[in-house]
């Protein structure tokens, strides 16, 4: 029996089966990161999910061609074309160049999705790589008379693209009306920048020759030209976070469909943000920010994190705390020893195979429908209850549903538990106080260790310090 995968589109507003364009294959172009700093952990939440919606269409059985950009030039302070490069403001600050800069949080990006067991794409490519195609782009949206030229550079005129805002469901209307900010020689609030030209006195380390000055290009064209470069012009599936539904996928939008005159892509999924319990959203521009490295220092895995991620639906806010990071860590320690436990008691008989198709068949259906993922963890908890089944079926299931986790569950190992300094000094207090025969107070001590999740076991050999 074939299960549809069904997939929210962005497009529709609706829940929709997804049909590739062509059968068997999928075409997935994801945004990638600006590189002028570290990724922070709500933007790895975000590539967490593009990962999760990657594997389950690589589990239902599809090649998967995916592409993912680095933003390495174009990308302004401002959403209104306006303000300075992000690359190019963070190479003055750290006094290297805007190669370095990106060189360096690149390979700090790659670093953070590999620790996350995210999959890499098939095809990385730099915007500053594919300056040609960018160009090529401009030149076809010139010539159907959809461009504009001001002093700083070269615009789309979104007023020509009679379906500009649908997508976004953007009131042109009322933001025309309500515009108060400054919008230059643009002709329009929405028109976007194509081409920025450069100006010596801004002394830009990146800048290009092109048929209309020199200078460098905007941050959508490189989304649109990459993306048909290595997918065609019509593929199937874009993804990104919300923040991009109303001005960076609008416009790609916008730019591609003039360009080609065809319907660009199928399938926008769009992941919702992680926020903080205090501060609201969480963003760079706010200056402190967490990152994957300053969960490491606290003693958190980065599949702690990627476990705290699956528990909530990426179309939901999934909030951030320490408490609730403790949590998932908790349940996924459990979820480790559980699977260890299973493993260590494998039975020698062989596993019914009409059972474990048939499990497979509804865990299929929980995470085709829209990408399920905290259904899919509870039906691998009951999994692990089920008296039902044999250790040897559960643990060929839980390895199975792991390809779709991504918790690297093959790889568990007996937990090698570290015991805090100020445990192990209360646990020598006792056995100082057992000694004396102060068994009141070595009672006591236990009860004060217990409370902090860890257990005196005596033994003929001493006492062991164990975990709860
Ligand atoms: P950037 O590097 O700023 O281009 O962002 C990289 C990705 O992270 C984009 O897909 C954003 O939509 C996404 N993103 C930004 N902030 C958050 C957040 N707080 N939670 C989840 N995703 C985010
Ligand atoms: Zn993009």
């Amino acid at each position: 029996m074939k299960i549809p995968i069904k997939l929210y589109n962005t497009l529709t507003r609706k829940k929709e089966t997804f049909k590739p364009i062509k059968a068997g294959k999928v075409g997935l172009y994801s945004c990638g990161p600006t590189v002028y700093n570290y990724a922070h952990i709500g933007n790895l939440r975000t590539y967490i999910f593009n990962d999760i919606l990657k594997r389950i269409l690589l589990y239902n059985g599809y090649d998967v061609k995916h592409v993912m950009n680095i933003t390495d030039v174009g990308h302004l302070t401002s959403d209104e074309d306006e303000g300075e490069d992000k690359v190019e403001m963070e190479a003055k600050k750290e006094h290297k160049t805007a190669i370095e800069i990106a060189k360096f949080y690149s390979r700090a990006f790659q670093s953070d999705i590999e620790q996350l067991n995210i999959l890499p794409p098939s095809i990385w490519c730099k915007a500053t790589e594919h300056i040609a195609e960018q160009i090529t782009l401009i030149q076809q949206l010139e010539k159907k008379g959809y461009t504009y030229k001001t002093a700083d550079g070269i615009y789309f005129d979104t007023s020509k693209f009679k379906n500009y805002g649908k997508f976004a469901k953007l009131k042109i209307k009322q933001l025309k009306a309500g515009a108060r900010i400054k919008i230059g020689e643009k002709k329009s609030k929405t028109d976007f920048a194509l081409w920025k030209f450069s100006f010596p006195e801004q002394k830009r380390q990146m800048e290009w020759q092109s048929p209309w000055g020199k200078g460098f290009p905007g941050w959508h064209l490189e989304c649109s030209a990459m993306s048909m470069r290595y997918l065609g012009e019509h593929f199937d599936i874009h993804t990104g976070g919300i923040d991009h539904i109303p001005v960076h996928h609008e416009n790609e939008i916008a730019q591609s469909e003039v360009a080609t005159g065809k319907k660009f892509v199928n399938y926008w999924i769009h992941a919702n943000f992680l926020v903080m319990s205090d501060e609201g959203k969480m963003s760079k521009s706010a200056g402190e920010f967490l990152r994957l490295q300053t969960l490491i220092e606290k003693n958190y895995s980065p599949l702690d994190y990627r476990y705290f991620c699956l528990t909530a639906h990426y179309r939901s806010e999934l909030l951030f705390s320490w408490q609730n990071l403790d949590a998932a860590k908790a349940a996924f320690s459990n979820m480790k020893n559980k699977v260890l436990e299973v493993k260590q008691n494998l039975e020698v008989t062989g596993t019914r195979t009409e059972k474990i198709k048939k499990k497979k068949e509804e865990f299929k259906k929980i995470i085709n429908d829209d990408l399920n993922m905290p259904a899919a963890l509870a039906f691998f908890w009951n999994i692990l209850k089920n008296e039902e089944l044999k250790n040897n079926e559960k643990y060929a299931l839980m390895l199975n549903f792991d390809h779709i986790f991504g918790l690297q569950l093959d790889k568990v190992k007996k937990e090698e538990i570290e015991i805090p300094e100020k445990i192990k000094q209360l646990a020598e207090k006792r056995e100082q106080a057992r000694k004396s025969k102060d068994f009141k107070l070595a009672d006591e001590l236990r009860e004060k260790i217990k409370k902090q999740g860890f257990w005196i076991d005596d033994t003929e050999q001493g006492y062991e310090i164990k975990k709860i």
